[in-house]
């Protein structure tokens, strides 16, 4: 049986992967953020708001309830706050969240074009269907709610005009599902300019998917 990592363990994991997240350039500026679910309780810790979260510090994350409330931090909880309760709300197995803004997933999501072309096995088994969620205005709660109910069917979306989200058992997950998404985005676009992908067969994808 897993051990449950401890409050500052996870906030520790927070404040590796929005680092690594930085580094590969997944997100920007003061762009994407993160959570965690604290296991056996109502709570989640977020990423701030404002501040770059390529150089946070465990102090900086904040632990809210599920109606976005601060329950401990001296930081104003990130401006998609709801998103992520109404996430964890509609998917009792999630356990970590990941938002980011990655460059070729992004420039899928502002044309339209959807990610749904079976060309890469790892792409097929990591991330599943990628749902697109139509554009609402950032931080608001019907971008929320419409997140959370395309969550329901999937574990990664792409958000029309703004960037992606990654659902996972545990933050390693979601990291990996965001990373795999904009590997799977950035040799979409390049089959496509080399006279387009060959697909993967009906039949292999659901090899690959175990179905
Ligand atoms: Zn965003």
């Amino acid at each position: 049986m897993a051990v449950e990592k401890s409050v500052d363990e996870l906030k520790m994991e927070i404040v590796e992967f929005t680092r690594r997240l930085y580094m590969r350039g997944l997100i920007v500026g003061t762009g994407g953020n993160v959570s965690v679910r604290i296991p056996d309780s109502p709570y989640i810790l977020v990423t701030p708001s404002g501040l770059c979260k390529g150089y946070l510090k465990p102090s900086d994350i904040v632990k809210i309830d599920m109606n976005g409330r601060v329950i401990e931090g001296r930081l104003k909880p990130t401006s998609e706050t709801h998103m992520h309760t109404e996430i964890y709300k509609a998917r009792r197995d999630v356990n970590a969240i990941v938002h980011a803004h990655p460059p070729f997933c992004m420039g899928f999501s502002c044309a339209g074009v959807p990610l749904d072309k079976p060309i890469l096995p790892e792409a097929v088994i990591v991330l599943g269907e990628i749902m697109m969620v139509d554009y609402e205005t950032p931080g608001t709660m019907s971008l929320a709610k419409k997140v959370a109910e395309a969550a329901k069917k999937c574990d990664v979306l792409v958000l029309k005009n703004h960037g992606s989200v990654a659902l996972g058992e545990n933050l390693e997950q979601a990291y990996i599902r965001t990373e795999v998404l904009e590997e799977y985005a950035k040799v979409l676009l390049i089959s496509n300019l080399l006279g387009g992908p060959k697909v993967l067969s009906e039949d292999e994808v659901r090899r690959l998917r175990g179905i």
